[in-house]
């Protein structure tokens, strides 16, 4: 609250400033089973399901975050691939601030699906839409490792967008690729305004 504030319409002002200063709609998109359901989960309930986690049609979860002393309401959104059929997939991408394109570190066809997912992006996603590439699975041991953390930054610099590992087990990068996104975004709105 504004300590400055004397009369009630000063307060209620000032109330409804801080309340939400930003709101932004995220996507989780990738191949299934590479986490996203997961990674939703732990960010929003800062919970881990061992279990394939059932996502029917479109869901979202919301997570209020403090960024930079801004209040960002995030509405994250995450599907069971029905991307595929095309009204879904319009409906899932209006709106969207910033998208985690998401792939398994342990599982390269996940990788190299990455660049289809940038074809849909460009299909249906806003053209100044904040992309981060996310390599989840990042606990799972090196031995079952199929796609290199260089391989992950050099796709990602190819398209010029963030890079980060993560994992929804142990919470490694999971408030950091939310938070950096949301960070982002942010930034672009400031700058489109001044
Ligand atoms: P989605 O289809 O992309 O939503 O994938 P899910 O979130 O349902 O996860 C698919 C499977 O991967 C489940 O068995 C999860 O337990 C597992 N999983 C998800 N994230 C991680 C992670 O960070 N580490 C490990 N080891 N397993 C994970
Ligand atoms: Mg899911």
């Amino acid at each position: 609250l504004d300590a400055t504030a004397t009369t009630e319409s000063d307060v209620m002002a000032s109330v409804a400033m801080s309340e939400n200063d930003y709101r932004m709609k995220l996507l989780l998109i990738g191949d299934s089973g590479v986490g996203k359901s997961c990674l939703l989960l732990r960010f929003c309930d800062d919970s881990f399901a061992t279990s394939f986690i059932t996502t029917i049609g479109i869901d979202f979860k919301v997570r209020t975050i403090d960024v930079d002393g801004k209040k960002v309401r995030l509405q994250i959104w995450d599907t069971a691939g029905q991307e595929r059929f095309r009204t879904i997939t319009n409906a899932y991408y209006r709106g969207a601030m910033g998208i985690l394109l998401v792939y398994d570190i342990t599982d390269s066809s996940t990788f190299q699906n990455v660049r289809n997912w940038i074809g849909s992006i460009t299909e249906y996603a806003a053209e100044n839409v904040n992309v981060v590439l996310v390599g989840n699975k990042a606990d799972m041991e090196e031995s079952k490792r199929q796609v290199t953390k260089e391989e992950g930054q050099a796709l990602a610099d190819e398209y010029k967008i963030r890079f980060l590992e993560t994992s929804a087990k142990t919470k490694y990068n999971v408030e950091e690729v939310f938070v950096s996104i949301a960070r982002d975004i942010k930034k672009r709105l400031e700058e489109s305004t001044t």
